[in-house]
């Protein structure tokens, strides 16, 4: 049988919670013409994923979407053999169809793995859309070089500790925003930050503006809301900025596009500075830069230059409660759910 999770009944609001969520059971699916079977190992948790819910995208019934790292159990699909390690969309299920008939965004194909690469949970993290959402950001829009300052917001985060790593090896001077002092001081210690602030501080504005001394250049930004006010006093001229997401926001209900009213509320500070500010969405990177990143991306984590933290609970049943600490910061590095064997460990 498949145990997969399923939205509740009933209007969603504020941050999910785990009612919002209920566990069935249906027989596991047999793959038809072109399609194959697999089983799922890890479940990647992303706060995008509550927006599909809340924006009714995904609908009570259907499989919870998200990403995954799968093993093909049978197939009938070109290219996918049993037992072959994949990148695929079950979503918060044990099992799941992929292939002919699957409607997935072009951006999730489904693709198989090399565990010489790296530790295949890797694959819905630095070695995946997350590294991808990092250097799409912070290398290709911000371009961070020597004698920048760049600061990361949720900085010890799936995206965050990437971007910020990708800037030191730019070699910018790198600050981090993030909520715990584990955190805050993981940044630093392992990331090898320049320094890290708390958000939680009641003298963010001040702590950051001492880590920044001379201003800042360079602004990945996670998070919006507070951190965001404590940065914008301190952007020099024609400081670059990413727009990737909002996380302190994503429970306003009053504000269905919150990227588009940020930009529309910030369009005179960005004005009178000169800046340069980029929406991100990683999916218009992945055609171009998908393959060219993942050599790359691969390399520096193979050499120690990029560290990756996860933070893997266990457990399908574990899913909703993860999620939930997720988009209130008790998450500490990329989460993600195992809900099955890795044979690769
Ligand atoms: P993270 O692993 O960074 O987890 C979210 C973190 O956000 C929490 O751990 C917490 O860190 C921080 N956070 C949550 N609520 C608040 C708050 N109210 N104030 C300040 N910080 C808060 O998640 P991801 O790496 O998966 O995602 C990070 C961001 O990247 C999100 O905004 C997400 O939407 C965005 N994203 C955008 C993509 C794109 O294409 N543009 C693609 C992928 C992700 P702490 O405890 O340190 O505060």
């Amino acid at each position: 049988m498949n145990r997969y999770w399923t939205l509740a009944r009933g209007p969603l609001s504020g941050l999910p919670t785990p009612a919002n969520f209920e566990l069935r059971t249906a027989p596991v699916p047999a793959p038809g013409p072109g399609q194959a079977l697999s089983r799922t190992i890890y479940v990647s948790l992303d706060p995008y994923q509550w927006g599909y819910r809340k924006r009714g995208v995904e609908k009570p019934g259907e499989v919870c979407h998200a990403r995954t790292v799968s093993q093909v159990i049978e197939s009938r699909m070109e290219g996918f053999a049993a037992g072959d390690l994949v990148f695929n969309v079950n979503g918060w299920a044990e099992y799941g169809l992929m292939g002919e008939g699957i409607e997935r965004p072009s951006y999730m194909i489904p693709r198989k793995l090399d565990p010489a690469r790296g530790r295949i949970s890797l694959a819905v993290g630095v070695l995946g859309m997350l590294g991808l959402t990092a250097y799409a950001g912070m290398t290709l829009q911000c371009a961070p070089k020597a004698g920048d300052t760049a600061v990361v917001t949720a900085a010890s985060g799936g995206v965050g500790q990437i971007a910020g790593q990708l800037a030191r090896i730019a070699g910018a001077r790198v600050v981090g925003v993030a909520g715990r002092e584990d955190k805050v001081r993981y940044a630093v210690e392992e990331l090898g930050f320049d320094a890290c602030v708390s958000h939680l501080s009641p003298r963010l504005a001040a702590d950051l503006a001492a880590a920044c001394p001379g201003g800042i250049d360079v602004y990945f930004e996670n998070v919006g809301g507070a951190v965001f006010e404590a940065a914008a006093p301190l952007f020099n001229r024609g400081a670059r900025l990413s727009l990737c997401g909002l996380i302190a926001q994503y429970g306003d209900d009053s504000d269905p596009d919150p990227k588009a009213a940020f930009l529309r509320r910030h369009e005179p500070l960005f004005q009178a500075k000169g800046m340069k500010v980029s929406d991100l969405f990683v999916g218009a990177f992945v055609a171009e830069h998908q393959g060219p990143f993942l050599e790359e991306m691969s390399a520096l984590v193979a050499a120690g230059r990029v560290k990756y933290r996860e933070d893997i609970r266990q457990g399908i049943e574990t899913i909703p409660a993860a999620f939930a600490e997720l988009m209130g910061g008790g998450n500490f590095g990329k989460i993600l759910v195992q809900v099955g064997a890795d044979p690769t460990l």
